[in-house]
């Protein structure tokens, strides 16, 4: 690949912020301590560890002892949802929804093979819940409600404290993956009646391999993982220290940044958007008015996504077709096909997602080749032809 790398890819995976490797660094090599150890080598690294855990509170208005280090983003809901059946072992129900992420929605989906009553909200055509539906959802049997905070295909926001406050009214626990809304969508969980909250690292410029689950002062809670006392006995195993520093510093500067986000990088998204529709027959998924300022996913009518990946990455861009985790698969996305995406823009739909990295020029690049890249190959597409000659 001749050309330096265009990535439009972040809620994949995000590049790691250059801040952050620095931060790390020492804590590969020089400072190994254990930060359960007595003497003060060890407790050198319980402090940075308390830096860390002060800095991921702060970006959503928790406090430190509410914050618990995991693995990755999957790790923190596969707790959250098991904790919240194992607290409360009489009731046997979960709502969440149809367009989770597969590491709330495969969880909830096995769930169900063991006897469990799951209810998966449906969508509407914009990728929108009817709080209406939720509120009915919810039942004196209802453990757990998890609903996503923004969607990671479509950017949509859910009103995640509103249904939290549905939940509490009902006595039912209250889960959000935030994954892809942390450090775009200002977050103040004092405020709020969320119960659990989910993020990943590297979804904020960390590298791969670390992330937290918040627990509210006094709700319920059921480890996981058993073993040592790490974590106030809530996830046991040595702490992967150099990657705690490393979000502790991400989440420092994902505060930094959240204007950026919502205003550059939503300006870029909003050139790239607005470029790409004035190719014939492409559209916008995904409620415009509630939506995280950094994705974009389009459809473009009678072509394969896959197609227009291979092309582009050709040139050096990075974008993904639906969820990272369900390419390679020609079953259109889960989330699209909940919203009613018509199969034909289904299976031509390309998701574009920027970050602070990304400047104006690297989108003229993606605009002055897409036109040309739906062209070839809907020149080559016998539905596109048909189409166009029936009118
Ligand atoms: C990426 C992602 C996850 C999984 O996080 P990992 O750290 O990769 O396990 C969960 N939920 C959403 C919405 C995501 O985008």
């Amino acid at each position: 690949m001749g050309n330096p790398v265009i990535y439009l890819d972040n809620n994949a995976t995000s590049k790691t912020a250059p801040e952050v490797v620095e931060a790390m660094l020492p804590y590969f090599g020089e400072f190994y301590g254990n930060a359960s150890s007595m003497h003060s080598f060890g407790g050198m690294v319980a402090e940075v560890m308390k830096k860390a855990r002060k800095q991921v509170a702060d970006l959503i208005g928790a406090e430190p002892e509410e914050i618990i280090f995991t693995s990755c983003g999957t790790e923190s809901d596969n707790t959250a949802i098991n904790s919240a059946l194992m607290s409360n072992p009489s009731k046997r129900h979960i709502v969440t929804t149809r367009v989770e992420h597969p590491a709330v929605l495969n969880y909830c989906q096995n769930l169900a093979r063991q006897g469990y009553e799951v209810t998966f909200l449906p969508v509407d055509r914009q990728g929108n819940l009817d709080l209406g539906y939720v509120e009915n959802a919810i039942t004196d049997d209802t453990a757990l409600v998890s609903v996503m905070w923004a969607n990671n295909e479509t950017g949509v926001i859910f009103p995640v404290e509103e249904i939290a406050n549905m939940a509490r009214s009902k006595g039912a626990l209250m889960h959000t993956d935030s994954v892809q809304a942390v450090g775009k969508v200002p977050i103040n969980l004092a405020k709020t009646n969320i119960d659990m909250l989910s993020l990943s690292g590297h979804k904020l410029h960390t590298p791969k391999g670390v992330g937290v689950l918040y627990v509210r002062k006094g709700t319920p809670f059921v480890p996981y993982i058993n073993g040592g006392h790490q974590e106030h006995g809530r996830r046991a195993g040595t702490e992967n220290i150099p990657y705690i520093v490393g979000l502790g510093k991400a989440c420092e500067l994902a505060a930094q940044n959240m204007d950026e986000e919502n205003t550059r990088v939503k300006a870029l998204r909003d050139r790239l958007e607005k470029g790409l529709l004035k190719i014939q027959a492409s559209m916008i998924n995904g409620d415009p008015m509630h939506r995280l300022p950094n994705t974009s996913s389009i459809s473009f009518e009678y072509v394969e996504g896959e197609s227009i990946l291979l092309m582009l990455s050709d040139l050096g861009i990075c974008a993904s077709s639906g969820s990272a985790c369900t390419s390679g698969s020609l079953e259109p996305s889960h989330v699209l096909r909940a919203m009613g995406v018509p199969f034909t823009a289904a299976h031509g739909s390309i998701r574009f997602s920027l970050s602070v990295y990304n400047t104006e020029k690297e989108i003229d690049y993606v605009l002055e080749h897409m036109p040309g890249i739906i062209k070839r190959l809907r020149d080559i597409s016998p539905f596109w032809n048909q189409k166009t000659a029936t009118g």
